[in-house]
């Protein structure tokens, strides 16, 4: 499998490259030449079988003739068994029609571990073998770095560098990363939002000098291989729920639209996924595209789900691209027109083409609120602000026909004060994760500058 940069200015790779690479060098994101189609019958027969088998035929698609199928296989068998429930990945009923899909089982308490375990094994698998050393630098709106550092602590073959905004994530989200006590990870705290975090990894990956002296890669939703990942359990929770023969819909908690996209991607690999709604909270840039056709970047507002106050969704360029026809150079136009000016207008034909599949709408922290308490009130379930943000969307959106499968992409005790405070009980950690707040936390911290962070990066390399 081929992948050709969003940009079309980069030269094609393959699947190793485009996952150690991160972004393109033309500042595109890679996507493969051509989406791989299941036939209808092999869909069907995911039904019953275990989450890695359907994980290694999956991602196997997107890696064909680069990673053996019993490399992968028990790649994905190790990653999977993190998790701490045998489905790694599994449903809970809401209502007659509506279902909630638990992805988050693994070390770090959120969605991102489904990806980013795999990941990490994958690093481990190509750059033992290429005997490198890589430097990843990770900006994170809260549950991508500590999914990483949970990943990638003590491995031989990576140091990771993890950029959070200081003071906009939980206690519980800090943690994950900050008690991590092995000498290849490093933790910054960054007086800034989160897009000012994904801007300076931008930046960084644009110095080319940088990113040859320290052998940048990125495990932000740009790199491929996520993405990849995440369109798994589209599989496993649309055939468990009847398809391939009925189709079945999505509501996903957005922030950049990593999640949201990896179901396009199942839907282009032939799962019949009728409609995916694009939940925010009011950092609602991607629900305002849907909704008017116009993708205008906001100020960014701290809320109680903060792994989506995003007002850049960089997975957005991905879908952009489809929607011009893989038209690279107006692709290219559009998205540097944006980090000028902060807008994009979709041509007509464009907005018609997302709107097919993707339908938007935001949330505001009271009704987030609110329906942490409802959802408790009705079903007994406990659901964290993330969660929260989809069911909420799902109960105003009218077309939906059959089932739908609400992703919960993060375990409520992550968010404990904001669960709290909107329904009285504070939910407890998982056993396993329990003595997270007596480790001792090791950050530093340093401002927006993007020439600072670099300086950083460069000393904790060794470079
Ligand atoms: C990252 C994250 C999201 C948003 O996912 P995207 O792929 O960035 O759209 C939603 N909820 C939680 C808990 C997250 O950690």
């Amino acid at each position: 499998m081929r992948y050709v940069s969003t940009r079309g200015q980069a030269p094609h790779v393959g699947f190793v490259d485009a996952v150690l690479g991160g972004l393109a060098p033309d500042g595109g994101l890679y996507v493969p030449q051509a989406w791989p189609l299941l036939r209808r019958e092999e869909i069907a027969g995911f039904a019953g079988k275990p989450y890695a088998e359907v994980a290694a035929r999956v991602i196997g698609a997107f890696a064909e003739g680069e990673i053996a199928a019993a490399d992968l296989r028990q790649m994905c068998a190790e990653a999977y068994a993190t998790f701490t429930h045998a489905a790694v990945v599994p449903l809970t009923q809401l209502s007659p029609q509506v279902f909630l899909a638990e992805l988050f089982h693994g070390p770090s308490l959120a969605f991102k571990d489904v990806a980013m375990q795999i990941l990490a094994r994958l690093y481990d698998h190509f750059l033992g073998d290429q005997g490198r050393v890589q430097t990843i630098l990770c900006a994170t709106s809260g549950d991508t770095g500590g999914a990483a550092v949970e990943a990638f602590r003590g491995r031989k073959n990576v140091r990771v560098v993890a950029l959070f905004p200081e003071g906009r994530i939980s206690e519980v989200q800090r943690r994950f990363m900050t008690t991590a006590s092995e000498a290849n990870v490093a933790c910054v705290a960054v007086k800034g939002s989160f897009d000012d975090c994904q801007a300076i990894v931008k930046a960084a990956f644009q110095d080319e000098s940088l990113r040859q002296a320290v052998d940048l890669s990125g495990v932000n939703s740009i790199n491929f291989a996520r993405i990849a990942a995440q369109s798994v359990y589209y599989f496993t929770t649309a055939v468990a729920l009847g398809a391939p023969e009925r189709e079945v819909s999505f509501a996903v908690p957005s922030g950049n639209f990593g999640d949201a996209f990896a179901g396009f991607v199942a839907r282009e690999m032939g799962l019949p996924i009728g409609r995916i709604l694009v939940a925010t909270n009011a950092n609602d840039i991607l629900a305002q595209t849907f909704q008017t056709g116009r993708y205008a970047r906001g100020k960014v507002h701290p809320t109680i789900s903060p792994a989506m106050d995003i007002q850049s969704a960089s997975n957005f360029e991905r879908l952009y691209f489809e929607a011009v026809e893989r038209q690279g150079t107006e692709t290219a136009r559009a998205f540097e027109a944006f980090a000028q000016a902060g807008t994009i207008d979709l041509p007509p034909q464009a907005a018609a083409y997302m709107r097919h599949v993707f339908l938007g709408a935001s949330t505001s922290e009271k009704d987030t609120a609110r329906t942490i308490l409802s959802t408790l009130n009705e079903t007994g379930e406990l659901v964290d602000p993330h969660t929260a943000v989809a069911l909420s969307a799902l109960a105003r959106a009218k077309d939906f026909k059959g089932p739908v499968v609400a992703l919960s992409t993060a375990h409520p005790a992550k968010f404990p004060e904001a669960v709290a405070a909107a329904c009285g009980l504070t939910p407890s950690l998982p056993r396993g994760v329990a003595d997270l707040s007596a480790k001792p936390e090791r950050f530093d911290r340093l401002p927006a500058e993007a020439d600072t962070i670099k300086a950083y990066v460069r000393a904790f390399a060794g470079a």
